[in-house]
């Protein structure tokens, strides 16, 4: 027997259509590419939306063609989103920090048929507009009077584009199953694999992130998305704070920490979210201004791990709630997040930090576990094995059929994390699968030592590698950028390190490098260090 309750289809234009109705004098302010803040309105951002729905009919697209953005986050961008998913029309972001030919292969594979593109990112479409065979014209994210010359076909300054069109226009009407969104991995292996959002996966995944001990938007936040609208939705800010009613604050292509702090304070921003070199920039900033937060009450910080120096800063100094998160671009991408539970109540301060430096529990919507060959290990806290995951906003599969099945027996997918979980469920992240060093049959995990000796003196970033050993397979290798200015010692470092790491973790050897390379997403590219320490011998393993 079926229910007897209303059919009403999940799709992503209701979201910015109760925007609309229910909080249409809500602002979204950008700090624009052209310079100045501009701000507009959630009942605006619906009407020029519309606009841009009727300028991709016009323009001949239709439902499941994909279009693609390569742009900041700001106003433009979000019409561009809604308008186009509001058709069926699938939005792809690309990510502007892509190596060359990354970015060639997806928009070929992806067939997108326009791209939107910021005046930052004019430079590289140059460069490349001969090999980006599918795409029939780009439409660039300014007004006329700010419209550079330019060679790529069909360009036309995006404001001219939608000023002929009406707002008559019909959004929804498909199946909730149809794709909404395309957003590639920038996999540090192999061709980039484009993760297809479908517009159920969006609303349930916008609601999952309302839950309390999630994101927890609501109509009175003011939310300044820093992790960008081109990287996993931006944790699915642009849609949740639309479906809350909360105010956007758009920080444009400037993320130093002046611009972020300015925007902090002169729009009364109350939640962020970034990944932690962001939020490092921005505690220098204050640190060296002797500057206080005013209104900012709460950072989502995911990712990579929240330093320990992060969470104190914030929590400790500045009266700023820390929650710590951890998902991937398949989990659309919110997958657990270090809310306190109610043993809470009896914990230390210090109980408390340790706990929120974990990646978290899973929300409602969200089911994980740990494999270890294959079979459920044990939530003690310990026992490291692979991360998998399961639930309603959560990767079946890859566009086109990339990698094959990516589901286990049960529906589970792998996240390549490696991770433990405890007795009430937080779950820790130790490694990415292929970074943990396996020494002498135990693992070593190259993250908790990273994080160790980033709080080294003189240390800007630290980063592990496993090199080959003759007698335990693999041992640690530390890598130090030093801090500018600063010239820390191996002696120094190791001696930091000595009692708050496991005796058998501490590295064989320490070396220095100018920079350490970080990849499209701003995490460290292990890949590349691995290269340039392709022919680096362990002295130890030289000793044995
Ligand atoms: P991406 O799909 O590019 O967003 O990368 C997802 C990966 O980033 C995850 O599989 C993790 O390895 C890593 N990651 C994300 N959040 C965290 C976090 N809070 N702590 C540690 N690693 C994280």
């Amino acid at each position: 027997m079926l229910g007897l309750m209303q059919n009403w289809p999940l799709t992503v234009d209701k979201i910015m259509d109760h925007a609309a109705i229910n909080h249409g004098r809500r602002e979204v302010v950008t700090r624009s590419v052209e310079g100045p803040i501009v701000r507009t309105t959630y009942a605006d951002i619906h009407t020029r939306a519309k606009k841009v729905s009727n300028a991709l009919l016009a323009e001949g697209i239709k439902l499941g063609d994909r279009v693609a953005t390569l742009a900041w986050n700001s106003g433009r961008h979000m019409e561009i989103w809604y308008g186009a998913m509001g058709l069926g029309i699938v939005l792809h972001t690309l990510n502007p920090r892509l190596f060359p030919e990354q970015l060639v292969y997806i928009v070929n594979h992806a067939e997108d048929k326009i791209i939107f593109t910021d005046l930052t990112f004019l430079p590289i479409l140059e460069a490349l507009k001969d090999k980006l065979n599918p795409v029939q014209r780009y439409v660039v994210m300014t007004d006329k009077d700010h419209m550079p010359a330019c060679s790529l076909k069909g360009a036309i300054d995006y404001e001219s584009w939608i000023d002929s069109h009406g707002t008559d226009v019909t959004w929804g009407g498909f199946d909730e199953n149809t794709a909404a969104g395309l957003c590639y991995t920038s996999g540090t292996t192999g061709n980039p694999k484009g993760v297809l959002y479908s517009h159920r996966s969006n609303v349930l995944h916008t609601l999952l992130t309302m839950q309390k001990d999630v994101m927890g938007l609501g109509a009175r936040d003011v939310i300044l998305p820093v992790v960008p609208m081109f990287h996993a939705n931006a944790w699915g800010v642009a849609l949740s704070a639309p479906a809350a009613g909360a105010k956007m604050v758009m920080p444009g292509a400037k993320m130093d920490g002046a611009s972020i702090y300015e925007l902090l304070e002169t729009e009364h921003v109350t939640f962020s979210a970034a990944v932690p070199t962001v939020w490092m920039m921005l505690l220098q900033h204050l640190e060296a201004t002797n500057s206080k937060l005013s209104t900012l009450k709460k950072v989502a910080i995911g990712g990579s791990a929240v330093p320990e120096r992060i969470m104190r800063l914030f929590e400790e100094k500045y009266g700023v709630e820390v929650l710590h998160a951890w998902g991937m671009t398949e989990t659309s991408p919110l997958g657990t997040l270090g809310s306190l539970g109610p043993d809470a109540d009896t914990m230390t301060h210090d109980e408390k930090i340790k706990t929120k430096l974990k990646q978290g529990r899973p929300p409602f919507g969200v089911e994980i576990k740990i494999l270890r060959d294959g079979v459920e290990a044990p939530r003690d806290g310990e026992t490291f094995g692979n991360l998998v995951v399961r639930g309603a906003a959560i990767a079946a599969g890859y566009f086109k059929g990339e990698g094959g099945n990516i589901l286990d027996k049960d529906g589970f997918f792998d996240t390549g994390d490696v991770a433990t979980i405890d007795a009430a469920g937080f779950m820790q992240i130790t490694d990415r699968a292929k970074d943990v060093i396996k020494s002498g049959g135990e693992w070593i995990s190259s993250i908790d030592v990273e994080n160790v000796a980033v709080g080294a003196p003189g240390v800007a970033v630290a980063a592990v590698i496993g090199k080959y050993h003759p007698k335990w397979d693999e041992r640690p290798l530390l890598i130090i950028e030093p801090a500018k200015g600063a010239s820390p010692s191996k002696e120094d470092i190791l001696g930091y390190l000595d009692g708050k790491i496991a005796k058998w973790w501490m590295p064989d050897d320490v070396q220095f490098v100018e920079a350490i390379p970080l990849g499209a997403t701003g995490k460290i590219n292990k890949l590349a260090l691995r290269e340039t320490f392709a022919n680096y011998e362990l002295p130890t393993a030289k000793a044995s």
